[in-house]
């Protein structure tokens, strides 16, 4: 099969690669649309931060070379003997792995699961014509969903999680510092919300999208405008604050712009230290909150349920590229920060 490999920063190939064998709980999924997201750039661009290129991942056992993807769906084509899944369905597959029995799994947090791994990052992944999943990974894609609005379900779910994360008090505004990629799926998975949804950003193409997956009121800012400026702009105040964008400087502003006992969730990666004023945070009892990737079994249902009633490839834009052409139409443009909206790869057309 063809397949994208990661060899090493700036070094994926488009190759030949054995078809993935598979044992009794998974199932070989034939590949209909892999996204590319942020984390896919930031491993090509300046990875290894979560490829096992060096050494082995202590969940998958797997290092070197990586087939990357883990946001992909497909058709089932073949399936072991205990898979959930039949041959034929159409499945999103939410690329997390996990044990099932660890304290956290019987929790319901598989995400934060002992030995968690993700498909296309700790292991071979879905940038491929064939991927092997483990069939808990994998939800069946609703007759009403279309294989292109099933492609952004494992993004959503991501989106979905943080939400949940967030513990939303009903009627009460939820401010969206960022709606970019991961910002514009936390705004559709914000639909049930019955307060309002402000997104601030700086571009106005993303706060056109946010406005039309249901964000209540949108201002574009400058990088550098001020909590207190903002603060004006969002009378009803902000009982929650998403920091999506992880830039320097942004979560400080996400603690000065909530209210006081609100809630602050970091989604945002930054790996440089940066500065915060604690005390006003204690003064003020806000709280923070985190959230990593998504929960399979009841976030991605959650996913293709949204995007059943609210088709959201005919919101956010996506674009479709070749497999072959992943790197110059793919990773190079997502590095350089020149791609708006999401990337499909199709590892069905040459
Ligand atoms: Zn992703
Ligand atoms: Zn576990």
């Amino acid at each position: 099969m063809r397949a994208g490999v990661l060899y090493a920063p700036h070094d994926l190939r488009v190759e030949d690669r054995p078809d993935p064998t598979f044992g009794d709980d998974d199932l070989i999924i034939e590949v209909t649309y892999n996204g590319l997201c942020g984390t896919d750039a930031t491993e090509y661009s300046k990875g290894p931060m979560m490829v096992p290129l060096n050494t082995r991942h202590p969940g998958s056992g797997h290092q070197g070379p990586t087939i990357l993807g883990h946001e992909f769906i497909g058709t089932v084509v073949d399936a072991g003997a205990k898979a959930r899944h039949r041959i034929g369905e159409r499945i999103a597959c939410g690329a997390g792995v996990s044990c099932g029995s660890c304290s956290r799994c019987r929790d319901g947090r598989t995400n934060l699961c002992a030995s968690y791994y993700t498909l296309g990052l700790s292991t071979h992944g879905g940038l491929a014509q064939f991927a092997a999943a483990p069939s808990s990974t994998c939800v069946r894609i609703p007759d009403g969903v279309t294989d292109i609005d099933a492609g952004l379900a494992q993004p959503l779910a991501v989106g979905i999680h943080s939400v949940d994360r967030a513990g939303l008090r009903p009627g009460s505004t939820v401010v969206l510092l960022g709606v970019g990629a991961i910002g514009s799926f936390i705004c559709a998975a914000l639909e049930a919300h019955d307060g309002p949804v402000v997104a601030v950003d700086i571009d106005q193409k993303r706060l056109d999208v946010a406005r039309s997956l249901g964000a209540s009121a949108t201002h574009l800012v400058e990088p550098d405008t001020s909590a207190a400026s903002l603060k004006d702009l969002i009378p009803s105040g902000a009982q929650t604050v998403f920091e999506t964008s992880g830039v320097m400087g942004a979560a400080e502003r996400a603690y000065d712009l909530v209210d006081m006992g609100g809630d602050v969730v970091l989604v945002g990666l930054n790996k440089t230290p940066q500065p915060l004023q604690l005390a006003g945070i204690v003064l003020r009892e806000v709280n923070t909150k985190t959230t990593v990737a998504h929960v399979c079994a009841t976030d991605i249902p959650a996913a293709l349920g949204i995007l059943e009633r609210v088709p959201m490839s005919g919101i956010l834009p996506a674009a479709v590229i070749a497999l072959e052409d992943v790197v110059s139409e793919g990773f190079e443009p997502l590095v350089a920060g020149s791609v708006s909206g999401k990337l499909l790869v199709d590892p069905r057309v040459g």
